[in-house]
């Protein structure tokens, strides 16, 4: 399994967007950490305090993102080599903001440009909604291939279609039906009905 494989999905798709457009901004770009272990990210904590190294992190497991699969970071290549030059990154993080990502480079206490991570997650919120990172894990959606729709189906949401009451584009019959989809086709029935 690729690392970026152990992303949340809407994450790894967003990661795979930004090798493209660094690519076509002229640069290569790695990703060299996604999802971390608690073992990972201990000892990523203990650097620069109880093992030596500059201090690389404020978070202990799981306070970072990419505990729960929901960041990871970068390197820019030069000459086949990792490279840390700042310049770099400031081109890279606007073009991962510019696809919905959040860049650490904005940071202001502890700036860290190599790192992106999805917007709108909290991992104290996480870890009150779901309890540990495996959990939120279980519950990511994989993009799965469209189900079968046996021709009976078909034909019924053909002729709801001609008739008024579904619109094709949005009431599909492989997705199951909700309170809006309910009442969208009841308003939809009324109007025919009053139409006629
Ligand atoms: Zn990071």
């Amino acid at each position: 399994m690729e690392k970026i494989d152990l992303l949340h999905p809407v994450l790894r798709s967003k990661a795979r967007l930004l090798i493209n457009r660094a690519a076509e901004a002229g640069f290569r770009i790695i990703i060299t950490q996604t999802l971390r272990t608690k073992e990972e990210q201990d000892a990523l904590y203990a650097q620069g305090r109880t093992r030596p190294g500059p201090i690389v992190t404020q978070a202990r497991y799981p306070q970072s993102l990419h505990c729960w699969g929901l960041a990871f970071d970068i390197a820019v290549i030069i000459d086949g080599r990792a490279n840390w030059n700042v310049a770099y990154y400031d081109r890279i993080g606007p073009i991962g903001e510019s696809l919905g990502l959040v860049w650490g480079g904005r940071w202001s206490g502890f700036p860290d440009r190599p790192h992106f991570q999805l917007p709108g997650y909290e991992w104290s919120r996480l870890e009150t909604v779901y309890g540990t990172p495996s959990k939120f894990i279980a519950t990511w959606k994989e993009e799965k291939p469209m189900p079968e729709i046996p021709p009976w189906k078909d034909q019924v949401m053909k002729e709801a279609a001609q008739a008024g009451i579904i619109m094709p584009n949005i009431h599909k019959p492989q997705e199951p039906a909700d309170k809006a989809f309910v009442l969208a086709v009841i308003l939809n029935l009324l109007r025919v009905l009053t139409k006629n």
